[in-house]
């Protein structure tokens, strides 16, 4: 969308802090943060809400684990908050928040005074941190749980035998 504060974020019209950018999602800093160091993570590719694009929404998510994780280990924190709330840019979005001690409970409505070197110096400490998780690629049908009877236990040795039978022929 050509007039989205968040896509022109993407396509780096308006200058962001960014912490973490991969092919499909981008996480930068949030310039009027509820906590000091809270990011927002957006998809690259414009829609509103989560379940407009399941798919990518849940990536989203992914880079959101990696944002706060990389938090943790930058900040030293205990506890990061994931939120995902209808705020005033129409553009998908999840947000990270670090919790520091003294800022329980945190107050989404209340923007804090921030330092704009000190956040620099805190967004420079995020990008840093090093994540090395992904996720791992799941088909399709291991989603689904099914339920197997278990076969009685003479069957599953015949079928075991059978198994080693059929195994040293094709050695053989
Ligand atoms: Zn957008």
């Amino acid at each position: 969308m050509t007039d989205c504060i968040f896509c022109k974020i993407v396509r780096k019209e308006i200058p962001a802090i960014t912490v973490y950018e991969d092919e499909n999602t981008l996480a930068f800093i949030d310039i009027n943060p509820r906590s000091k160091g809270m990011c927002i993570v957006i998809p690259k590719k414009h829609f509103v809400n989560f379940d407009d694009d399941m798919d990518t929404a849940s990536k989203v998510f992914d880079t959101a684990l990696i944002v706060a994780k990389k938090i943790k280990i930058a900040l030293g924190l205990e506890a990061v908050f994931i939120a995902m709330l209808i705020g005033q840019v129409p553009h998908f979005n999840v947000r990270v928040y670090p919790v520091y001690k003294d800022q329980i409970p945190l107050f989404e409505n209340k923007p804090i005074k921030v330092n704009q070197k000190e956040l620099a110096e805190i967004a420079e400490k995020i990008k840093k941190a090093e994540v090395n998780w992904k996720r791992e690629t799941k088909r399709k049908e291991e989603v689904i749980v099914e339920k197997k009877e278990e076969p009685k236990q003479e069957e599953k040795v015949d079928k075991e035998e059978e198994f080693w039978i059929k195994r040293s022929f094709l050695i053989g």
